[in-house]
């Protein structure tokens, strides 16, 4: 058996910590279980916009697929306003109808507090919208370990767009070489590490019940205690 590129990149995930200084953190998929979203967008959203609309369900399911294909990677793709506006729906109500679904994956808070204790500037930079991160933060806590919670919403452009990282350092100066960034997005890695963060790490399975992601060029975590010390 030989060992192909993906394996050995993956030998071994754990970091200097010691060239670390910051970490930056996406919420959806990488914190907490993209499950939620997946089913609020792909499911719940559609059922609501059937009724709503008097569509049926493979009706409703088509038309949002493709409205959600138009923006997907824009700031409007996370934008709670522009869904409630674009679908005649209520999405923060909608969201917080079913938040009892939000949840935290495995290993976050002891991998949270274990940068909180060795004095790493943790740092929240994610898209999602104010509305929809006060609720997950509100259900989860998690809000109480970060030195900073960035949304890009203040930014004004999507973390996969191009000038979203250097844009960041306006108000979260932070330096490239000694900087992790976690997120399970693919595409928001690689315009974080063309910018030049240099630790870039995705998420193995960003949705528990979804499918695996594989990245050539990234190393993608099973779990959080592959990268503790
Ligand atoms: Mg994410």
């Amino acid at each position: 058996m030989t060992i192909d590129a993906d394996n050995k990149k993956n030998l071994n995930k754990v970091p200097a910590w010691k060239d670390i200084e910051t970490v930056l953190l996406d919420m959806d998929g990488t914190l907490l279980d993209l499950h939620f979203d997946n089913h609020f967008w792909l499911q719940h959203v559609p059922l609501c916009y059937a009724e709503k609309h008097g569509l049926s369900a493979d009706e409703a399911h088509q038309q949002l697929m493709d409205r959600y294909a138009a923006v997907r990677g824009s700031l409007d793709w996370y934008c709670v306003d522009f869904w409630s506006r674009e679908l005649s729906l209520d999405i923060k109500q909608l969201k917080h109808d079913i938040a009892s679904m939000i949840s935290i994956r495995p290993d976050v808070v002891t991998f949270l507090s274990w940068l909180n204790k060795n004095n790493k500037r943790v740092v929240l930079v994610t898209n999602a919208h104010p509305v929809s991160l006060d609720l997950k933060m509100q259900k989860t806590n998690l809000h109480v370990h970060f030195d900073n919670i960035i949304n890009a919403h203040e930014i004004g452009l999507a973390k996969e767009n191009e000038g979203f990282w250097e844009k960041l350092q306006d108000v979260e100066a932070y330096n490239k070489q000694s900087t992790m960034l976690i997120d399970d997005n693919l595409e928001v890695l690689e315009c974080a590490s063309h910018y030049g963060i240099k630790h870039c790490y995705g998420i193995g399975r960003p949705d528990s019940q979804g499918d695996i992601i594989k990245s050539e060029k990234f190393i993608t975590l099973n779990g959080f205690k592959e990268i503790l010390p």
